[in-house]
């Protein structure tokens, strides 16, 4: 059982579109439809994050739930490609560790925060640079806009 988008040429030189449901493979009608004629495998989009697709017959109708799309008979999820819409990911801070020159047991955490684009230091020289870049900004902001 599958869903086909089938296309054919009609007499007056347009293209027709219909979504057939097949038992089996598909088999192309006899001679009226002319000798042009396309068919793809078709399958509904259904887009949602966790709702799995299901398929529900109403009133002689078939329907894709949850969202009421009326689909045709036949359908069944095989027939449904669930499209998962990405979560958006928050970016990790990139996060380096220096060892002060002047004494080994002082360090200082320079971050990167994807999400704003903000650099941070916590060591002095950020404080003396004018621009609040230090070169630990500095180096690991030629590191990230690689
Ligand atoms: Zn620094």
């Amino acid at each position: 059982m599958a869903l086909w988008e089938f296309k054919n040429l009609n007499k007056h030189g347009n293209y027709r579109t219909r979504i057939i449901h097949t038992n089996g493979a598909l088999s192309i009608p006899g001679s009226g439809f002319g000798h042009s004629i396309f068919a793809r495998r078709f399958k509904y989009k259904y887009e949602h994050p966790v709702m799995p697709p299901t398929i529900f017959k109403h009133n002689g109708k078939t329907y894709l739930m949850p969202i009421w799309k009326e689909v045709i008979d036949g359908t069944t999820v095989d027939d449904i490609e669930w499209v998962k819409p990405k979560p958006k990911v928050k970016q990790e801070p990139v996060i380096e560790t220096h060892t002060s020159s002047s004494s080994a047991d002082k360090t200082y955490k320079t971050v990167y925060y994807p999400d704003s684009g903000k650099f941070y230091c916590d060591c002095p020289g950020r404080w003396r640079a004018f621009d609040n870049r230090c070169k630990h900004i500095k180096e690991l902001e030629l590191k990230v806009n690689k």
